[in-house]
């Protein structure tokens, strides 16, 4: 699993392309371990069905965004799949960081390259598909965007896994059971 085991860094930032599942990994790792925190985004994308603000996401104004961007109150943000925005809102992170908790961010590569350059001691996780085929099935499954849409997410898709040799470290999310306990040994829970 870990190519490059780096110091305790207090902040981990899970990425992998569309669909592959890193929001139910990370649901999965914050119902078994409370304690850790999960960053909650803000985005300008609309809510879809079942999606509850301040939970899935912060659901904002275009409005609302600029005005984070231009305070300097978003740790990273990046338009994600040339669509919406989507950023990391830097207080409660850092607030529970200084508090002694692991903090897990769910983000793009896009974000994760930003955290990077801000947090050089930052564990970058990517999580990865078990096969193109398999990615694919998911979000046809997943049922959650349209056929355009489905395209333009695979397209993303192609140039996110080409990204992983820049992360130090690979699970392959296979199930969800198998990669959450990679993470919690990554996180030293
Ligand atoms: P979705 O619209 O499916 O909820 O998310 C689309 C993409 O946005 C996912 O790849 C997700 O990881 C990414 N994303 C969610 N929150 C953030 C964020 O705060 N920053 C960045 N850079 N990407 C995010």
């Amino acid at each position: 699993m870990s190519r490059d085991r780096r110091r305790h860094p207090g902040l981990t930032v899970v990425s992998g392309p569309t669909a592959v599942g890193k929001g139910t990994v990370v649901a999965e790792l914050r119902r078994q371990h409370p304690e850790v925190f999960v960053s909650v985004s803000v985005t300008t994308r609309p809510p879809r069905p079942g999606e509850i603000d301040g939970v899935h996401y912060l659901f904002i104004s275009e409005a609302e965004f600029d005005r984070l961007v231009a305070d300097d109150d978003l740790l990273e943000w990046a338009v994600v799949h040339g669509r919406h925005r989507y950023g990391t809102p830097r207080g409660p992170v850092t607030a529970a960081i200084a508090a002694g908790h692991e903090a897990v961010l769910e983000i793009d590569l896009q974000g994760a390259r930003q955290v990077r350059e801000r947090w050089p001691e930052a564990h970058l996780v990517f999580l990865a598909p078990p096969s193109w085929a398999e990615l694919v099935r998911r979000l046809v499954d997943r049922g959650t965007e349209t056929a355009e849409e489905r395209e333009r997410r695979l397209r993303t898709a192609t140039e996110e896994l080409a990204a992983e040799s820049e992360f130090d470290t690979t699970i392959v999310n296979h199930d969800v059971t198998g990669a959450v306990a990679e993470l919690v040994v990554l996180l030293g829970l």
